[in-house]
Formats: structure tokens, C-alpha cells, sequence
């Protein structure tokens, strides 16, 4: 029996937090959700302009090998067929994304995996790695050095604001490597984007179950804490403790939006600007994402930017110093009773949208002992 109003507390409208809420309604709890923004979704949140979905907190394409995850978002929504191809420009030269037998021809006009292999092995032969031990060392050893100074440092020295020797390897090893012409980005089986914008797939998630928007835990947190038996907390694990072993650092991102008076600015969903001047990252142009004929068209220019507190937290910092101050905090969580501890910024992971819909529903099983 429980004398409190709701079962659950949920901190956090992203997909860790829907999720949650969504598996606890359908066990019979009664779950409130707040989210100190003023829309659902976390980052995947997209706002409708001219007709265009436009994804707010940069460009999310769904991709899972997972066929129980697919299924799951499919029953909330239905998917396009949109494969993610980016393209890179390197001072006005275009290479097809992920590194491919395209970007192999187009980088040194060889025809062949044969020749593409041999071309690459000869560039780590000449640096002389064995043992990766930073994404530099590791880039090189898996295309060399002419696409890792083309392609790759310019791009994540801009990303992260680091050098790339003191940046770990797992980070560039997202990247599908492949001796095929195959230009997507992904290798998983299932990939798309909702139709009718991720909303949809959060609203469905969230049908039926109380959000409280534009209202922050720990501006009244003691009062929703009374609220419900048990808290379910998505937001950032050093802020839950008071930042007590200091401040996880993120890296943080600054949108650019632009409305044009033109059908088709770039001619595909994500252009990368690999070079180390250009200040942005990406241009996305919203409308490929779902295949849009609508007459205008926006894009986002992506600028990566230094973190300070109190800036959005988009990227995780996962180096060793981080990593250290992170187990700290997770070694507080573990003590912490009735707080159940969630997603990509209570668990400091660089997570995708599908890893983190999986963790959400393993610890929903594990906690109701399924
Ligand atoms: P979030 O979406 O961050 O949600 C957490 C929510 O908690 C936020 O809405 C926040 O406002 C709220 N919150 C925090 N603290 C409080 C508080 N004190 N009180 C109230 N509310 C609070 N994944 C992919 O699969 N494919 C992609 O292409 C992709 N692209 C990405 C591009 C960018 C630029 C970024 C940053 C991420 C991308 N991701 C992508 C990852 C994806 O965004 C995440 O995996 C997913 O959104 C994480 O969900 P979450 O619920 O853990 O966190
Ligand atoms: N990356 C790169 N060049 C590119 C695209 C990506 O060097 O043109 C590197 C960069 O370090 C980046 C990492 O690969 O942080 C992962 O890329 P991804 O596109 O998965 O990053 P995200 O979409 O998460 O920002």
C-alpha cells in the first residue's frame, strides 16, 4: 500500500525517462514525469517549421541491430527507409562517408579492395603502429594517414577540443570501415527515421501518463520527492550530488538554424566540413531526412563548443580523468535507496538512441524482477 500520490517520479523527458514511464504504466504503477524543459523527448525533440521536422539538438537518425528495439519504436511509429549517407567536404573535396571503397577511389583512385588494402597497410606500415593507444594511433591503423589527415583529425579536433592523441580510440571506432561501395553510415540492420518526427514516438511512449514541463528537480526538491514512492532519475549524475567530487566535463554544441528561400541547399541530409578552419562540423538540411519536396528548407549549422556548467551537456567527455571522477559518483548511486539511475547523463554514457531504449528496458525488468 502506498500513501504517496504516484509510484514513480520520472526526472527527465527523454527516452530513457519515456520508456521507463511507458513499462511501469503498463505494470499498473502510476508515474508522473517532469522535464525542465518545455517539451518532451530530451534531445531527439523535433519542432515543425514550414512543414519540416527539424531536429532541435542535432541530427537523429534511428539504427538498431536489435530486432525486440525495433519492433518496440515501430509499435509507436512507423520508420522510413532513410539510410544515413553523410558526405564529407575537405576544402571543397568530396568523399563519400563511412570510409568505403568510394571514399578509397575518390582519395587515391583505387579500384579494388585489393588495392585499397594495400594502399592502406602501407600508410600504418610507414607510422609504425602496433598498439593503438589514442584515436590518432587508432584512426591511422584502420585507413592510414592520408584519410586520417583529411577526413578525421580536422573534424574531431573541432568535435571534441582536444587533440586527437589525447582523445581514446572507442570514439572513432563507431565508424564502419569497409571494402564495399557502400556508403551507409550504419551497420545495423534496421535504420529510419519516424514519420511524422521522433515526437510521435515520444508522445506515444507517453500516452496516458502525467508530464509536468518546464519544472526543475532540484528547484523544488523536496516537494516531488514527497510526491512519489520511488524516483527514476535521467538527469546528470554530478548534479544529483551536489558536483561533491567536481564537475563531469561534457562537450557542448551550438545550433545555427537557417530558414532558406530554396528547395534544395545541399542535396543530402549531412554534409561534414572535415578541415580543421571551417568552424562548424556539419551542415544538416532537415527535409532529407524525410524525403520533404516542401518549397523551403532549413539547415543547422553544427558548431561545437567548450563546455562551462550550466552550458547543455551533449557529448560526454569518456577519458580517464572523467571516467575516474564518474565511478565516484556511480559508487553514491549505487547507496542511494529507492533512486533508480538512468540514460545518457546519470550514466555518463555516449550512448545512441537505441542503447539507451535497451538499458531503459533491461532495468525496467530487472527492477520489477522479471
Ligand atoms: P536526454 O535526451 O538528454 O534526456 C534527459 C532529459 O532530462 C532532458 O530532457 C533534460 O532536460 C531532463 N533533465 C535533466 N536534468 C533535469 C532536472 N534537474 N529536472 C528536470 N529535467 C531534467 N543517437 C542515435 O541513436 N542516433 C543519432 O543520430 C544521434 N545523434 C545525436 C546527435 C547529437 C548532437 C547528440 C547530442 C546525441 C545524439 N544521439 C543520437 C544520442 C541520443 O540523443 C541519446 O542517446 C538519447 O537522446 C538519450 O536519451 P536520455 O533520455 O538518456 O537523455
Ligand atoms: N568523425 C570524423 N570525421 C567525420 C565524421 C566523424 O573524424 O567526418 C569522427 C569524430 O571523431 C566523431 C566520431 O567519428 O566524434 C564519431 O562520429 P559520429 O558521426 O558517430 O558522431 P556523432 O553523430 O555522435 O556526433
Amino acid at each position: 500500500m502506498t500513501n504517496k500520490e504516484f509510484d514513480y517520479l520520472i526526472v527527465g523527458a527523454g527516452l530513457f525517462g519515456c520508456v521507463w514511464a511507458h513499462e511501469a504504466t503498463k505494470r499498473g504503477k502510476k508515474c508522473l514525469v517532469i522535464d525542465r524543459r518545455e517539451h518532451i523527448g530530451g534531445n531527439t525533440y523535433c519542432e515543425n517549421v514550414e512543414g519540416i521536422n527539424v531536429h532541435k539538438y542535432g541530427a537523429h537518425i534511428f539504427h538498431t541491430n536489435d530486432k525486440e528495439i525495433w519492433d518496440y519504436v515501430n509499435s509507436f511509429v512507423e520508420f522510413n527507409r532513410y539510410t544515413n549517407s553523410p558526405v564529407a567536404n575537405y576544402y571543397g573535396e568530396f568523399y563519400n562517408l563511412p570510409f568505403n571503397m568510394n571514399t578509397f577511389y575518390q582519395m587515391w583512385k583505387v579500384r579494388t579492395p585489393e588495392e585499397a588494402q594495400a594502399k592502406i597497410q602501407s600508410q600504418i606500415a610507414e607510422a609504425n603502429i602496433t598498439d593503438p593507444q589514442n584515436l590518432e594511433e587508432q584512426a591511422i591503423s584502420l585507413v592510414g594517414t592520408d584519410i586520417y589527415e583529411k577526413l578525421i583529425k580536422g573534424y574531431t579536433e573541432k568535435q571534441w577540443g582536444r587533440k586527437c592523441v589525447d582523445l581514446p580510440a572507442f570514439i572513432i571506432k563507431r565508424l564502419p570501415v569497409r571494402f564495399t561501395f557502400d556508403n551507409n553510415y550504419f551497420n545495423d540492420r534496421y535504420q529510419g527515421i519516424p514519420i511524422g518526427g521522433y515526437n510521435k514516438l515520444n508522445e506515444g511512449l507517453l500516452e496516458g501518463i502525467e508530464v509536468r514541463l518546464g519544472v526543475d528537480y532540484f528547484k523544488d526538491r523536496e516537494a516531488l520527492d514527497a510526491l512519489a514512492e520511488q524516483i527514476v532519475y535521467t538527469g546528470k549524475i554530478d548534479e544529483y550530488f551536489d558536483f561533491q567530487f567536481g564537475y563531469l566535463e561534457y562537450r557542448s554544441l551550438r545550433f545555427d538554424h537557417e530558414l532558406l528561400d530554396n528547395q534544395n541547399y545541399q542535396g543530402n541530409a549531412v554534409v561534414n566540413y572535415t578541415d580543421a578552419e571551417t568552424p562548424f562540423t556539419r551542415i544538416i538540411e532537415h527535409k532529407h531526412f524525410e524525403f520533404g519536396t516542401q518549397e523551403k528548407t532549413l539547415i543547422t549549422r553544427e558548431y561545437p563548443q567548450e563546455w562551462t556548467h550550466g552550458q547543455e551537456p551533449y557529448y560526454p567527455v569518456n577519458d580517464d580523468k572523467n571516467d575516474r571522477v564518474f565511478r565516484e559518483y556511480r559508487k553514491l548511486a549505487e547507496n542511494v535507496p529507492n533512486v533508480i539511475f538512468g540514460g545518457r547523463l546519470a550514466e555518463y554514457r555516449y550512448y545512441d538512441m537505441h542503447q539507451v531504449i535497451g538499458s531503459a528496458l533491461v532495468k525496467v525488468r530487472k527492477h520489477f524482477g522479471e
